[in-house]
């Protein structure tokens, strides 16, 4: 039986493996958490709407009538392209899998463009520990002001900087605001929620930049109703304990805040370049691999790159945006190489990309929608993005589960989940003391031995 080995459960990864279920193939699925994670809907984990067991079904759920997958837990770290063999540090254990066809769709880590130290002061939004970590800072910071007796302090807890006016950072600012004067006020005796600062910060001179001029004035309007403070142009130069730091037209600025958010930049994972350095493929400067236009690393038919993790122009000359179609279309290309090359028919067309247009939520009822021609705004693009959403959320408990937290949220005030515990909050610093506890159990099982 031809082994496919597939490394990455998310977008891409996910829909090759379903494309794959009756072809003639034995599949490997290697993934670094046992869920799928749909991130589009991280921030909605981060600010109390949806519990993240919502956006991230375990994988073996998802695949379980599919009788000729694999499911194995581990981070894959490099591979042997001429053994064609995967390396994988599991937890507390290494293995390798051995593959014909390898599919990697490994997705993108945050990029903090060369300053990786702010990440301590100012967590991304790539993971379910990401989006528990800052809804435990978001939520905390109203705690903690209240506890304040100091004004310049309950400012400073009271400030929220949300860097990247991108679809997430708008997102991020529109819900920490709509919490601050929708959910929370009456719920304190000594703040009151409603006089937080959001600010969104970004050194590019619109919001929601690749939705043209047109969708972003309106995304920037809404915004300003909202009571978020949008600074354009403004690049961040250091990020602290206590505060940020900018720079723009007006000079050099620091706006002192507890609570920071990163929404901006994406890199490729660290195995992009380990993969570069054994097949001779370049990479951009994210770290992506570029790739064939039938999405195989060149000089290897037998190495597919998918989703946020591959550079490949459109027949424009555009780079192909990191969004999840992209991945999901990705994925069923490759299904459908593999099963023409096994059923020894031609190689399909090349791939080619069909953009179904760009969505993105400002606060409940409110959205942008640009799907070809059209453009929306407001509630009608809403309506759009929640049918969008749910058709693409993994698993029929999880649509049912989050329309009704939806309802609660939008139609209601309340927050679901406002729960957060004290690891959520501080596990960062533990970790980075600790080290990356896949390769920690591995060395400690190696110590043992000896
Ligand atoms: C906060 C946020 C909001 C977004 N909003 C939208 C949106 O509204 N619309 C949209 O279209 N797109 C959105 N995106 C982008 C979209 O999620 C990605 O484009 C899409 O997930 C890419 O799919 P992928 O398969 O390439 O990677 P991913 O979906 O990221 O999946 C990668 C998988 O690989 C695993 N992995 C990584 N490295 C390894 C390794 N070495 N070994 C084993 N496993 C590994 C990860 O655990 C993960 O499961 C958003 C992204 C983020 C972060």
């Amino acid at each position: 039986m031809h082994r496919v080995v597939v490394i990455g459960a998310g977008f891409g990864g996910l829909f090759a493996i379903k494309a794959l279920r009756d072809a003639p193939v034995e599949i490997t699925l290697i993934n670094g958490t046992s869920y799928h994670l749909f991130q589009p809907l991280l921030y909605q984990v981060a600010t109390g709407i949806l519990s993240e067991g919502e956006i991230a079904p375990p994988i073996r759920e998802v695949l379980k009538k599919q009788k000729n997958v694999d499911v194995r837990l581990g981070w894959a770290r490099e591979i042997d392209a001429s053994a064609r063999v995967v390396k994988v540090s599991g937890p507390g254990i290494d293995y390798e899998v051995a593959y014909d066809t390898l599919i990697v769709a490994a997705g993108a880590a945050q990029s903090y463009f060369g300053n990786d130290g702010f990440a301590d002061n100012a967590p991304g939004m790539k993971s379910i520990d990401d989006a528990l970590e800052l809804r435990a800072r978001i939520f905390g910071a109203f705690e903690i002001a209240d506890l304040q007796t100091d004004p310049q302090e309950i400012e400073r807890w009271l400030t929220f900087v949300v860097v990247g006016a991108g679809p997430t950072g708008v997102e991020m600012a529109g819900q920490i605001a709509e919490l601050a004067h929708r959910t929370l006020p009456g719920q304190y005796k000594h703040i009151d929620p409603r006089e937080a600062r959001i600010i969104l910060v970004d050194a590019l001179p619109a919001v929601l930049n690749t939705f043209g001029d047109h969708l972003s004035t309106r995304a920037l309007r809404q915004l300003h109703l909202l009571g978020v403070e949008v600074e354009l142009n403004t690049k961040v130069v250091d990020v602290d304990t206590t505060g940020i730091e900018v720079d723009s037209e007006r000079g050099h600025q620091r706006i002192g805040s507890m609570t920071k958010v990163w929404a901006a930049g994406v890199a490729a994972p660290p195995l992009a370049r380990k993969i570069a350095e054994v097949t001779g493929a370049r990479t951009d400067r994210a770290g992506r691999l570029f790739v064939e236009k039938d999405l195989t690393v060149p000089g290897h038919p037998e190495i597919f790159v998918l989703g946020d993790m591959m550079n490949l122009n459109d027949e424009h000359g555009d780079q192909l945006p990191g969004v999840a179609q992209v991945a999901i279309q990705g994925g069923r290309y490759a299904a459908s190489t593999i099963k023409n090359r096994l059923a020894g028919k031609p190689a399909p067309k090349p791939f080619k990309y069909f953009d179904k247009g760009s969505l993105a939520t400002i606060s409940r009822f409110s959205a942008v929608a640009s799907i070809g021609r059209i453009r929306l705004d407001g509630f009608p693009a809403w309506v759009i993005w929640v049918a969008v959403h749910l058709l693409y959320l993994v698993g029929f408990k999880n649509r049912v589960t989050a329309v009704m937290h939806w309802a609660v949220s939008f139609v209601g005030r309340g927050r679901s989940e406002r729960v957060s515990t004290i690891q959520q909050a501080f596990a960062r610093r533990a970790i980075h003391e600790y080290g990356d506890p896949f390769e920690r159990a591995r060395i400690e099982a190696a110590v043992q031995k000896d």
